[in-house]
């Protein structure tokens, strides 16, 4: 079917934290009115992925550059994600509607956990409010971290099972070498990855490389993603009736599993295991991995951890749940042994 032909009742729509820097709020104000519009008058059942509280909090503060120390960035969002709030109720109040605050660390959406946030954002949507949701920067440690909204806003469309998600950016999408958009992307190959993000990985913080994993995961999910400016009038209304024509679409995959879903994206991964062209290719069968194709490991993790899996080119492919830890698979890696590292079935491909 094409996507234009689906109908999108669930939307989750991801701002960021440009449209609360500059201190002028045009964009942000048309923006909360036309999310307000879908929700009161056209039907639709809209979910906010915000940022804003670190940039808000920054300049509440008066500190001109982004803090280093975490505990700074805390105390930012904390006075700045008030504002947001604010910001939102302003307008919402002024077409009818009302807003929620949901703050959300990794651990409230882990499987034991996910129900509570699921129910309560449900409960919202039957009530007509709308959820404005961002990461608990305050409390939020490594360990817990989503570390970007782009992820969030992912892991929330999967959890309440969106028809659609719209991550708004400053450019019209994924642009290809001469700045043209790309309009739809069914993979997410090595080549667009390239485009996201052609500098050095590390210089890429947030940006293009993070919407694209967050699209990564909307389409193991079976949902559609599409990144778009924000910039532009009407934004939502125009990607909402013709979804192909205005920034790129990411076209859905089948949905994983529950248990899949939590191998490949539930978690960040332990550590790394890099195996041999053979053994890429016995587990892109469907095969389990043996300790003979491991080629070297990296990080501490343990028997039941999520490790990444990559190639001798350092591409990850797939991910999966270990049966041995780290400090033996180092001792019997590139061996012959009847060992299985990972089980086929806890192995997940990734694109
Ligand atoms: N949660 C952060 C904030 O509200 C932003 C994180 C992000 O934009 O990726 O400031």
């Amino acid at each position: 079917m094409k996507q234009s032909q689906r109908e999108y009742k669930r939307i989750v729509v991801k701002i960021g934290s440009s449209l609360f820097c500059e201190g002028d709020f045009t964009a942000f104000n048309a923006l909360a009115a036309e999310i307000a519009d879908l929700d009161k008058n056209q039907g639709k059942e809209m979910v906010v992925v915000s940022s804003g509280a670190i940039a808000l909090g920054m300049s509440m503060l008066g500190l001109k550059e982004r803090p280093k120390e975490m505990y700074m960035l805390q105390a930012a969002a904390a006075v700045g994600q008030n504002d947001v709030i604010e910001r939102y109720r302003g307008i919402f109040k002024s077409k009818g509607c009302h807003v929620a605050q949901i703050l959300l660390t990794r651990d409230d959406i882990k499987r034991e956990r996910h129900l509570n946030a699921r129910n309560t954002i449900n409960a919202l949507l039957k009530h007509g409010v709308i959820p404005v949701i961002n990461e608990n920067d305050t409390v939020s440690t490594e360990e817990i971290k989503f570390g970007d909204n782009d992820l969030l806003s992912a892991l929330v469309s999967r959890l309440i099972s969106a028809d659609l998600l719209i991550i708004l950016s400053d450019v019209d999408g994924l642009l290809d070498k001469d700045k043209k958009t790309i309009r739809i992307v069914s993979h997410i190959t090595p080549q667009i990855r390239e485009l996201a993000c052609p500098t050095d990985k590390k210089a890429c913080v947030g940006g293009m490389i993070t919407k694209i994993e967050a699209a990564k995961i909307t389409m193991a999910s079976g949902i559609p993603c599409i990144i778009a400016n924000g910039r532009h009038t009407n934004i939502l209304a125009s990607v909402i009736s013709e979804p192909e024509k205005h920034g790129t679409m990411f076209i859905p995959k089948e949905r994983l599993s529950e248990r899949e879903h939590w191998i490949a994206f539930g978690t960040r991964p332990k550590g790394r295991i890099i195996v041999d062209e053979g053994a890429k290719r016995a587990l892109l069968n469907k095969k389990s991995l043996l300790s003979v194709g491991i080629v070297a490991c990296e990080g501490n993790f343990e028997a039941g951890d999520i490790v990444a899996l990559s190639d001798r080119q350092e591409r990850e492919f797939a991910r999966g749940k270990v049966r041995i830890g780290s400090k033996e698979l180092d001792k019997v890696k590139g061996k012959r042994s009847d060992k299985e590292a990972i089980h086929c079935d806890n192995i997940v491909l990734l694109d």
